[in-house]
């Protein structure tokens, strides 16, 4: 059953490659001799499992969707498109305290469908994870990541709120859009980035019954639980930097305390990989709204100092019209 589930949870990721690749004017695809020799086994992995793998059907929209197999089988939302799960999956578990198990692979093998079968494992084990469930204190709906599985850059939030609940997608409601103008100063499609929050469900208020559209925080412990599936999901798509947005997202990440001017002033890594402490976009908004507009300005253009070097890291060439754009 497992070799089945990981060939249907393979190959429904490669249709999606294809399909995008396909909606962006791609003719030809050129494949690695790896993928090649990946792609020739299958035929005979389908004969070992005795059933081929049916491919995912998507319907348009956020939501989940079926596929058409006699046992349907559902297609989760991961990567800001839906992404094909495999059936009766048996995710590996998180002992406590323990790090999230990530098969071993040869370099040559880290490819998009490797990583996004990854994804898709540590996404399916959120969905039952204990440690989280147990606190009583988040909603049930998990909120993955969204975008590019092989970013460069991986900007991290601290938790869905009532528009991300909904569409199941991170970044996706008011925060979201002031995040989208800072990645188009950037330069930066939001495909382009990998976007994902600390905590992946929807903190609760209370018991969450009268909670309403409020969003609150998340706490100390909330963050602790879902550190291991964040630092799983770091070393699946082991970006080049880490931006991690806003003093809370700081401080899960991290697992410290401290102020957001001292994580910003400060160099970060987290196994190994950069971090960029900046503000988050909650807090620009709030400026925006509130602040006396000489300190919205600032706080603008000490996020965007933060976003130069964001791009300084991973090469990006900086245009004089960028450097200068808050000055
Ligand atoms: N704020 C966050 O930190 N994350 C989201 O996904 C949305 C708002």
């Amino acid at each position: 059953m497992g070799g089945t589930n990981s060939i249907a949870s393979g190959l429904s990721a490669l249709a999606e490659i294809l399909e995008r690749e396909k909606r962006r004017g791609a003719g030809t695809i050129a494949l690695s001799p790896d993928s090649e020799r990946l792609l020739r086994a299958m035929p005979s992995a389908f004969k070992q499992t005795g059933r081929p793998a049916a491919p995912a059907q998507t319907r348009a929209g956020a939501g989940p969707a079926e596929t058409s197999r006699a046992t349907p089988s559902r297609v989760e939302p991961t990567m800001g498109m839906p992404l094909p799960m495999a059936e009766s999956a048996n995710p590996p578990s998180l002992p406590a305290g323990k790090r999230f198990p990530i098969p071993a692979v040869a370099e040559a093998d880290r490819n998009e469908v490797w990583v996004r079968v990854q994804l898709n494992a540590i996404f399916k084990a959120l969905k039952s994870c204990p440690d989280c469930s147990g606190l009583g204190t988040l909603f049930e709906t998990v909120v993955f990541a969204a975008g590019n599985p092989q970013a460069e850059i991986m900007f991290v939030g601290e938790a869905p709120g009532l528009e991300e609940e909904k569409e199941r997608k991170p970044f996706v409601g008011p925060d979201g859009q002031k995040l989208d103008q800072i990645l188009k100063a950037m330069g930066l499609p939001r495909e382009q980035v990998y976007l994902t929050n600390v905590v992946k469900f929807r903190p609760k208020k209370g018991d969450g019954r009268f909670q309403g559209p409020t969003n609150r925080a998340p706490q100390e412990d909330e963050m602790a639980a879902s550190l291991p599936y964040l630092r799983a999901e770091i070393e699946v798509v082991r970006p080049k930097v880490i931006v991690a947005m806003g003093r809370t997202a700081a401080e899960g990440l991290l697992e410290r305390g401290g102020s957001l001017a001292s994580f910003r002033n400060t160099e970060h890594s987290f196994e190994g990989i950069p971090v960029i402490v900046t503000c988050h976009p909650s807090y620009l908004l709030r400026q925006e709204s509130e602040g006396d507009p000489q300190q919205a300005k600032a706080a603008k253009r000490l996020a965007w100092e933060d976003m130069l070097r964001v791009m300084d890291r991973v090469g990006m060439p900086v245009a004089e019209k960028q450097r200068k754009y808050f000055l």
